[in-house]
């Protein structure tokens, strides 16, 4: 019988998950179909419901449902409890099953980039969902860390919650400081909007944006033109969705042919 997998989200017909994870069905020659649902915000418990009547044996989930997901899931790993947030389900007998592949698939970039954090100076840009799971990883892995968010409340509250140890400080005063950090991570969503960052010049430091394609595509011109060594988000994406498939089958695919396969899709649409 063919497995059903998918992606719930809104908006998510954007979504690269179904070309990365069909591309790795196929090259294990699993019969399963990864698809991408569309589901509106506050109706995520029926539409799970009725996937799991169609036989979705699992799922990635995108905004705005991870804390939903949470809620709804059976149960869910330490991780994705300390987070607060699910982007990965699995279906079992007594329900679904949340886990958050986030956080690890992050720190699989730093291991691959060769990204030394410990003791270091690293800024993180912004203070919302993925941010926690990037801050969970840097002060994990004692990175010094200073919180830039323009709400303080939320930086606040990331802080208290993950990384008790890190400074806080407004997103303007957090650029002009930029300079003396290693690592920037730059997880702000202004980007899908238009905005752009104003960014100083670097001082040898990588700058990060876990967005990709149209999303990151000013900040990293800019990061470029200051100096910054620079890094998008499509490594975060082929990362986390490589963790999701070797929950659901056991096998840890091949990321560097998706992150190529990825590549030259966002480049041939930019
Ligand atoms: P959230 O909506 O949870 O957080 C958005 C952040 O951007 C907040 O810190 C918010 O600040 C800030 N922000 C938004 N607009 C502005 C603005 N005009 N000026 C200043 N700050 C602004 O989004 P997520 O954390 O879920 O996602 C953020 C980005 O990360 C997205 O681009 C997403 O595509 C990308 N992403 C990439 C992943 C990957 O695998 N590569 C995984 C997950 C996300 P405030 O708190 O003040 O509102």
């Amino acid at each position: 019988m063919t497995h059903l997998l998918g992606v719930v989200g809104d908006p998510v017909t954007h979504s690269l998950s179904p070309f990365i994870h069909n591309g790795w069905l196929r090259a294990h020659q699993i019969d399963a179909v990864y698809s991408a649902f569309e589901v509106k915000g506050g109706e995520l418990a029926s539409g799970l419901d009725a996937l799991a009547r169609q036989g979705v044996i699992g799922l990635n989930i995108t905004l705005p449902h991870k804390e939903e997901a949470m809620r709804l899931a059976a149960s869910v790993s330490g991780t994705a409890h300390r987070l607060g947030a699910v982007n990965f389900l699995v279906r079992r007998e007594d329900g679904w099953i949340g886990d958050n592949t986030d956080a690890p698939g992050f720190g699989l970039t730093l291991d691959f980039g060769d990204i030394e954090v410990s003791g270091r100076n690293v800024f993180l840009l912004g203070a919302g969902g993925s941010a926690r799971a990037v801050a969970s990883v840097l002060a994990d892995r004692g990175a010094r860390l200073t919180i830039c968010n323009r709400t303080a409340q939320r930086a606040e509250a990331l802080a208290r919650d993950l990384a008790p140890e890190a400074s806080i400080l407004s997103l303007e005063e957090g650029l002009k400081q930029l300079p003396s950090a290693a690592l920037v991570v730059n997880t702000l969503s202004l980007g899908h909007s238009g905005g752009n960052l104003k960014l100083p010049e670097a001082a040898g430091g990588i700058f990060y944006d876990i967005s990709y394609g149209k999303g990151a595509a000013a900040a990293l011109t800019e990061a470029k033109a200051k100096g910054w060594r620079s890094l998008d988000g499509l490594g975060m994406l082929v990362a986390q969705a490589a963790i999701s498939f070797e929950h659901w089958f056991g096998v840890m695919p091949d990321m560097a042919e998706a992150h190529a396969r990825c590549r030259r899709l966002v480049e041939a649409t930019s």
